[in-house]
């Protein structure tokens, strides 16, 4: 072992130092395999006093340092580079809920927590936490704050940088920075946090964060909309916003492609509607009053949708299997996409009044290019949000087709600045983005970043190539 690693395991002890190749090789790759790395060591951590002593070892030799929760995250942040010399510091282990208090409506959770469990313990105290995305059964919350992840809720409760009061981080130096409050007004000067959050690992380590709850509603329904187009999912976006207001609380958009792929991948699926239509959405309401309630809203929000000839079938799940069955729909496209073979994967967000003018452009302007390409186009319509997708033509092998991806991402990302769109809605830069981000962001912004940077990482040891 390295003199560093010998150090560093004095720190964490023999459970928190993996340094054996095979030990190492879940942490070196990224979820979707597009990216190795060779860690010098992957370090675990058990405390915040542990993570302070590593980051200061890693100061003082100038060791480059690569957070990793999950590994779920879609742009390689995660991930360290070949060179071998690079610490991943995983945060699996430090997985406390430190507290919840139902009266202030929030949780106090450590870095290394799995989402879905802290769901589940929001549910035990009465309470919701309203984060909730595909890899919410691996995906932890230091992950998603870096990340600013967004997912399904988007629409009612925001971001994952909305719903977050307060952070602990330790800093690039390993002194700990304890922002734990939990309040919903401090205008004491700049609000830190939100400097670490969505910063993807590169200006410190978040090891703690207070996050909101809200009341639990008293139901949840799901229904599905069969539409002829996206210009009809937007108009009945516009109905669902008029009816329900906050009772929105998801609006999913994906195409009968996707669907197809689901079918296909998941051979287990059931699809509600019996005749299939171009596009369809997935409405949730939230209740707080009751189930009957809930569904008197969904049924008068698709009763007048389908009066005007916007959807043109619809079903109201009745019970919690049906919820269950209509979201897998929705949720199984990324893993259906994956087994499919390769595509170029594109995570945009345009004004949602311009979603259906962008996609009909992009999608032209593609298949000028590439008439034979396969469009997976998905996503979280209520936030302008798309998954904007492009799997090769079936017959063309994935790695005949990947040699277009460079051409097929450059025509979409120009027609998402065209649309004054973002070229990374939910996933971040990582190291995916690095390079494409300095075409489109503003010269001034980027300077501001890289002054940020400069501020809080001078020696540039965290997450060194990533997101600048
Ligand atoms: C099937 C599937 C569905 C998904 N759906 C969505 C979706 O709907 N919405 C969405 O936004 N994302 C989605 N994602 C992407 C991914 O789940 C999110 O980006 C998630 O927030 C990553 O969390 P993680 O713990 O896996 O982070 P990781 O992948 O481990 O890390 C992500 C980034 O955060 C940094 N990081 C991690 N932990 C810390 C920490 N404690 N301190 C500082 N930096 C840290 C890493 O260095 C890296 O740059 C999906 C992914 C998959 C595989």
């Amino acid at each position: 072992m390295s003199v560093i690693v010998d150090r560093i395991a004095a720190v964490v002890g023999a459970a928190g130092l993996v340094t054996e190749a095979a030990g190492m090789e879940p942490y070196a790759i990224d979820w979707r395999k597009r990216y190795a790395g060779r860690p010098l060591a992957v370090v675990r951590p058990a405390s915040v006093r542990e993570v302070a002593g590593v980051i200061k070892i890693c100061a003082e030799t100038r060791t480059a340092v690569v957070p990793q929760g999950g590994n779920t995250g879609l742009q390689g942040g995660g991930i360290t580079d070949a060179s071998g010399t690079q610490i991943l510091l995983s945060t699996t282990r430090m997985n406390r809920v430190r507290a919840i208090d139902p009266v202030n409506n929030t949780i106090t959770v450590e870095a290394g927590c799995v989402l879905a469990e802290v769901q589940r313990a929001a549910e035990a105290a009465g309470r919701l936490f309203p984060l909730s995305l595909g890899a919410e059964g691996s995906a932890n919350i230091g992950g998603n704050l870096s990340t600013n992840a967004g997912g399904t809720g988007v629409l009612r409760y925001g971001n994952t940088r909305d719903l977050a009061l307060g952070l602990e981080v330790v800093l690039a130096d390993g002194e700990v920075w304890d922002g734990l409050r939990g309040l919903r007004k401090d205008n004491t000067g700049y609000d830190l946090k939100h400097l670490f959050i969505g910063a993807e690992g590169t200006l410190g380590v978040i090891t703690a964060a207070v996050m909101k709850l809200y009341p639990m509603p008293a139901a949840r329904l799901t229904g599905i909309a069969a539409v002829g187009s996206p210009e009809d999912a937007i108009r009945l976006l516009e109905i669902a916003q008029r009816q329900s207001g906050d009772a929105l609380t998801g609006f999913e958009m994906f195409s009968d492609f996707c669907l197809s792929l689901v079918v296909k991948h998941f051979p287990a699926t059931r699809t509600p509607l019996r005749v299939r239509h171009p596009q369809y959405v997935l409405i949730e309401i939230s209740d707080a009053r009751s189930e009957e309630s809930a569904r008197s809203e969904i049924e008068s929000v698709l009763a007048e949708a389908m009066e005007a000839g916007i959807v043109l079938d619809a079903v109201v799940a009745q019970n919690l299997a049906q919820v269950e069955t209509m979201w897998a729909l929705r949720e199984n496209i990324t893993e259906a996409q994956r087994h499919e073979g390769q595509n170029v994967k594109h995570d945009v967000s345009v004004p949602i009044s311009r979603i259906a003018e962008f996609i009909a452009a992009t999608d032209a302007e593609i298949r000028r290019a590439h008439p034979d390409v396969r469009m997976v186009t998905f996503g979280h319509l209520g936030d302008g949000n798309l998954h904007y997708n492009v799997a090769g033509p079936q017959e063309v092998p994935p790695d005949v087709f990947m040699r277009e991806a460079a051409g097929l991402t450059r025509i979409v990302h120009d027609s998402v600045a065209r649309f004054n769109g973002s070229i990374s809605a939910e996933h971040g830069l990582g190291q995916a983005k690095r390079e494409e981000i300095r075409r489109y962001k503003p010269a001034l912004e980027l300077e501001l970043m890289r002054r940020v940077k400069a501020a809080l990482d001078p020696l540039g040891i965290m997450n060194p190539g990533k997101v600048i």
